[in-house]
């Protein structure tokens, strides 16, 4: 233990851990998630150093420059957005409007909408201006809780374009404190001007993009948009076999409007995570779980698309899979910044108990984007990011769709967000 350490936040009502070993309770769904009642964290120079009962704390006289009292609060770890798509230029009301009103895709994508859309608007932006836009939406998802977030590319679909999204994304960070995983996805769409020779698009992704990505630094993981109508079993494991050889980590959107074998390309090049996944099959799944590949679940996803199809978490649960939830946070299909809504989708629509989503938005997402050695839970050695909720109890925290029930923001060690400061 440092002699000194710079915070202590003390009389936790409830400490949710997410930590198993770290209860002290016999109650079987409070050891899950590591439940701790009137407790204490210490902290220092942004690194977790003691978790314990403020009993313990008391008694041992453990030093601390300053103190937050969390008395009547409910504090869980910094949650972990593990797929979003949150830079990106203008927006898509139009063609939500239209959804609602019953037009199909094709009608949408004649009347200029889709994905092509954002690719043009992207296109046209300046770095400044995705910076600008993508730490607006980072600093509402971090009042809301989310103190790590990953962002893919994929609205550029030229080796120039998606260099400056990649930058933008890495200055986002910067910008706003929040930590930023990058992910290259070139492999989002084929863009408007390959449409009819697809197969030189895919060779401009693997011999120029992913390359390029990779000697500058600019991503970790490289994910596809493996779908019917988009690119192929076949067309993913090329493209992420390739990532693979520059040193990027596979990642992968897979199953997501028909069974297209995503889920078992996931399996094959050991994807860190899959999203999606409502059309996977059983087989698919399974081959998941042994390659220790992360389910991602995104259910916002319905919400955006106005099409109640969820993925079935219970049956990847009852599996054995790692699940974790996220926003998928983009402009034409999930509108939703909010970690702390789609948890209260994922218990509602998908039957995860709020144990279960608590954890999925932590320590698996953490897995997901693998981070799991440094944040998803609050335990010794672990980055100092928490939220302390202004609620009763952590199943409230589901129950309370779209509250106002964040209290505080720590991120490494600092507060960086205090409601009570901020309200009117
Ligand atoms: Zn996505």
């Amino acid at each position: 233990l440092p002699l000194e350490n710079d915070l202590a936040i003390k009389n936790i009502a409830q400490l949710v851990t997410c930590e198993p070993g770290l209860s002290d309770s016999c109650d079987d769904d409070a050891d899950r998630i590591g439940l701790i009642d009137d407790a204490c964290v210490l902290i220092s120079q942004g690194v977790i150093t003691w978790v314990g009962r403020q009993q313990e704390f008391e008694k041992r006289g453990l030093p601390a420059a300053e103190t937050i009292d969390a008395t009547g609060l409910v504090a869980l770890p910094g949650l972990v957005d593990a797929h979003t798509h949150t830079v990106f230029a203008g927006t898509r009301e139009r063609e939500y409007e239209m959804r609602v009103g019953g037009a199909t895709y094709m009608e949408i994508a004649a009347a200029g909408g889709g994905i092509n859309a954002t690719v043009r608007d992207v296109r046209a932006a300046s770095v400044g201006d995705l910076v600008r836009a993508g730490s607006r939406r980072v600093r509402s998802m971090l009042r809301r809780g989310t103190t790590t977030v990953e962002i893919k590319s994929g609205y550029g679909l030229s080796l120039e374009a998606e260099i400056k999204m990649l930058k933008a994304i890495r200055r986002v960070g910067e910008e706003t404190g929040v930590d930023v995983v990058a992910t290259f996805m070139g492999a989002h769409d084929i863009p408007p001007e390959y449409r009819d020779h697809r197969e030189r698009y895919i060779d401009l992704v693997v011999d120029e993009m992913i390359p390029a990505v990779s000697e500058q630094g600019l991503a970790e993981f490289c994910d596809v948009f493996c779908e019917e109508g988009v690119f192929t079993a076949e067309e993913s494991r090329r493209i992420l076999h390739c990532a693979k050889d520059c040193g990027l980590k596979p990642k992968i959107h897979a199953d997501e409007f028909t069974d297209s074998g995503g889920a078992r390309v996931a399996a094959e090049v050991r994807a860190v995570s899959a999203g999606h996944l409502a059309h996977a099959t059983r087989e698919g799944l399974e081959a998941m779980r042994e390659a220790g590949t992360v389910a991602v679940l995104l259910p916002g996803v319905s919400i955006g698309l106005a099409k109640p199809v969820f993925a079935d978490a219970r049956g990847m649960l009852d599996l054995g899979l790692d699940v974790a939830i996220a926003t998928d946070f983009n402009p034409g299909s999930s509108m939703v910044d909010s970690l702390l809504i789609v948890s209260s989708l994922a218990c509602s629509f998908m039957k995860m108990m709020p144990g279960e989503v608590i954890l999925a938005a932590t320590t698996n997402a953490a897995r997901a984007v693998g981070r799991q050695d440094e944040i998803g839970s609050i335990a010794p050695d672990k980055k100092a990011d928490v939220v302390l909720f202004d609620v009763p109890d952590f199943r409230y925290i589901p129950y309370h769709l779209g509250g106002d029930i964040v209290r505080m923001v720590i991120k490494n060690g600092s507060m960086v967000f205090d409601n009570a400061q901020d309200c009117l």
